[in-house]
């Protein structure tokens, strides 16, 4: 296998995922509608956004991250982005690197 980036365009697939990774929580939060909840590892205040897939377990970055690592040493790390995270996250940095 080979460490992989998978757009998926079904709310099914995203569901599927083992584990959705989300940035700790930030004052104010990275995106004004984030909603908040709890890492299912460490209990940490984390954010996520309010269409995020409902079933996989929430993982802080903190947590995620020795995770990810390891996947990615066995080259099997797949990550999943949905078209819709992908527009909001670049329409967020072009309206933030145009201040
Ligand atoms: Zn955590």
């Amino acid at each position: 296998m080979t460490n992989r980036i998978e757009i998926v365009d079904s709310d099914d697939e995203a569901e599927c995922a083992d584990g959705l990774v989300c940035a700790r929580l930030t004052s104010p939060l990275m995106m004004p509608d984030n909603v908040i909840d709890l890492c299912s590892k460490c209990g940490e205040a984390i954010q996520l956004r309010p269409d995020a897939p409902k079933r996989p377990p929430k993982i802080c970055n903190v947590c995620a991250e020795p995770l990810v690592r390891a996947e990615a040493a066995k080259g099997e790390l797949v990550t999943m982005i949905t078209p819709t995270t992908a527009a909001e996250v670049a329409a967020y940095l072009r309206k933030k690197n145009a201040h």
